[in-house]
């Protein structure tokens, strides 16, 4: 409505209803493994310009960031599809926040088998995460890494 510049109380409620329909859930992968009552989330917020050029915020990331640390969020947990085994080497490819389980899974598996992990972002600098972490795994983790939008 906003890009067609139509105020929202020339728009009949059902009408209103009909278009927006219901927010659906939003998961996120938990992205660390210490045992205790706190998690980990690797997550992105989702930025982009309409064809409008209306700046857009993702609803559920742009909240979060919007909100004091200390807020109380509802949420629940379902269990992963994803299957581990410490038996055989593991590779994981996870570019960006794509890393987040990955990375709960190199922290519970890390010395225990063979893990190698494939990166990719824009840039080391801006958003290669957790570098310094996969350094302190030393040869227990060997990381290849792919940037590309690198000066
Ligand atoms: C199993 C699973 C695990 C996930 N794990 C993570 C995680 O660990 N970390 C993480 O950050 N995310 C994760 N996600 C994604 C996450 O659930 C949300 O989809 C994401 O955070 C966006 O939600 P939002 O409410 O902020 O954005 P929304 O308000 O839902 O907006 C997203 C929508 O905006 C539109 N959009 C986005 N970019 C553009 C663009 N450039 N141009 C035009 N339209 C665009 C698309 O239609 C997109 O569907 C996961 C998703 C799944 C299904």
């Amino acid at each position: 409505m906003k890009d067609f510049q139509i105020s929202p109380e020339k728009v009949r409620l059902d009408y209103f209803l009909q278009i927006v329909g219901r927010q659906r859930v939003r998961e996120y992968s938990i992205s660390s493994f210490q045992p205790g009552k706190s998690v980990d989330l690797t997550m992105a917020v989702t930025e982009y310009e309409t064809k409008f050029e209306r700046q857009i915020t993702g609803v559920c990331s742009g909240y979060l960031k919007s909100i004091e640390q200390t807020y109380p969020v509802p949420c629940w947990l379902k269990k992963g599809t994803m299957d581990f085994t410490e038996k055989k080497p593991m590779i994981f490819v996870g570019p960006g926040t794509g890393v987040a389980a990955f990375r709960s899974a190199i922290q519970k598996y890390v010395g225990k088998t063979k893990l190698v992990l494939i990166f990719g972002c824009r840039s080391e600098s801006d958003d290669y995460y957790y570098q310094e972490e996969w350094k302190s795994y030393g040869d227990n983790l060997k990381v290849i890494t792919a940037f590309s939008r690198e000066n």
